[in-house]
């Protein structure tokens, strides 16, 4: 079936289960390709190179910021992290959607970028933005707690980090709170289905 390919930014607060989301979507639609961001922080646990995210030295990173490599890029948590542009615009050109997985900053950007493209460019016409909120902030600090990947000081920079990426879920599309993780998936996939004309 010929569906049209999206440009799909989801943001979320961390501990929010939005990588276990993506993962699912990108096991049951081969047709979206996931935007490798590059880095610099370090890699956490099981994290590999070139597939979780292209870790960077800051010197790297600042270069290609000067080759004005990243459609977008911003600091956060005390690291940068940017989305490359040239394989996004690759993706789309082959006909498949692309999933990125960016902070409040990063997506604000990105829409501000798609707002002032014409209206025949691929990343216009599949844009949509999606924000993933917790079912509670004491939620949250469960989950992160319990993900164990981070130190104390870590996760009480997230939590007061994601205070403030809150207040910008209004600027989003769409929003979906996973409070279960198969509900919220199910919502995904039904707003992936209807925008790209699944069914
Ligand atoms: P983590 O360190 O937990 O993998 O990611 C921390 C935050 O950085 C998350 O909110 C994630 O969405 C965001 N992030 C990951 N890649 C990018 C990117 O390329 N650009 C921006 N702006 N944020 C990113």
């Amino acid at each position: 079936m010929k569906t049209k390919p999206l440009f799909i930014v989801i943001s979320a607060p961390s501990g929010c289960g939005k990588s276990t989301l993506i993962d699912m979507l990108l096991q049951q639609y081969f047709d979206i390709e996931y935007s490798i961001s590059c880095t610099t922080r370090a890699p956490r646990g099981e994290e590999e190179d070139g597939l979780d995210y292209h870790f960077k030295t800051k010197e790297r990173f600042e270069e290609l910021v000067a080759q004005d490599a990243f459609l977008e890029y911003a600091c956060v948590h005390g690291n940068y992290y940017g989305t490359l542009r040239e394989p996004i615009e690759d993706a789309l050109a082959h006909g498949s959607s692309v999933i990125l997985d960016i902070d409040v900053q990063g997506a604000a950007k990105v829409r501000e970028r798609v707002r002032a493209l014409p209206d025949t460019d691929p990343m216009k016409i599949g844009y949509v933005d999606i924000f993933i909120t917790p079912p509670s902030m004491e939620e949250l600090r469960d989950r992160l707690v319990g993900r164990g990947t981070d130190s104390a000081a870590e996760i009480e920079k997230r939590l007061a980090n994601a205070e403030g990426e809150m207040e910008k879920a209004g600027e989003y599309m769409f929003q979906v709170t996973n409070d279960d993780l198969g509900m919220a998936y199910r919502r995904l996939c039904d707003l992936i289905d209807a925008l790209s004309g699944r069914m």
